[in-house]
């Protein structure tokens, strides 16, 4: 797995590039979600978003993927859970403090982020993780968000 997620972050280029392809279709695809009802769509979504990213970033399904800030470099496989890195412990040669085996999660998001077309996104700070989130999918969220904001642009009064 961690070879994989090595690999994510060498390719995030075009990673970028099929989540650019893939979110408007999850956008798109609202009606249906509010058709099945967000909360049932959660049990076949989040279970295909488990397993594909998974596979390809060791995800933790926070619920709030910054992935497309970070490199595809997943922040939850930070020993310390950092949403905003590297700590002051990264090793000199670019590995982590805790995994001295293992390379900082936050060196591998700076080149992976360098790698991306909007790889600047990796300067904005993230919020803390919000642990009540945990499990749930991130990909319904981002659905669900521009929904909402769609709505808000048709009642601007609320
Ligand atoms: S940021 Fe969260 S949702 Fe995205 S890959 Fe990491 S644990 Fe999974």
């Amino acid at each position: 797995m961690y070879s994989i997620r090595l690999w994510a972050v060498r390719h995030a280029r075009f990673l970028e590039h099929v989540y650019r392809l893939f979110e408007p279709v999850v956008v798109n695809l609202q009606p249906l979600w509010n058709s099945v009802g967000y909360q049932r769509a959660e049990k076949t979504v989040g279970k295909l978003e488990k397993i594909s990213k998974e596979l390809l970033f060791d995800c933790k399904m926070c619920g709030q993927c910054v992935l497309i800030s970070t490199g595809m470099s997943c922040p939850m496989n930070c020993p310390k859970s950092l949403r905003n890195g590297p700590c002051g412990g990264v090793r000199t040669n670019g590995n982590c403090e805790v995994y001295p085996e293992m390379r900082c999660v936050w060196v591998e998001a700076w080149d992976g982020s360098q790698k991306m077309k909007d790889g600047d996104k990796i300067q904005v700070v993230q919020l803390p993780v919000d642990h009540r989130q945990k499990g749930t999918s991130s990909w319904l969220r981002v659905a669900r968000n521009a929904s909402n904001s769609t709505q808000g642009h048709k009642n601007p009064s609320r």
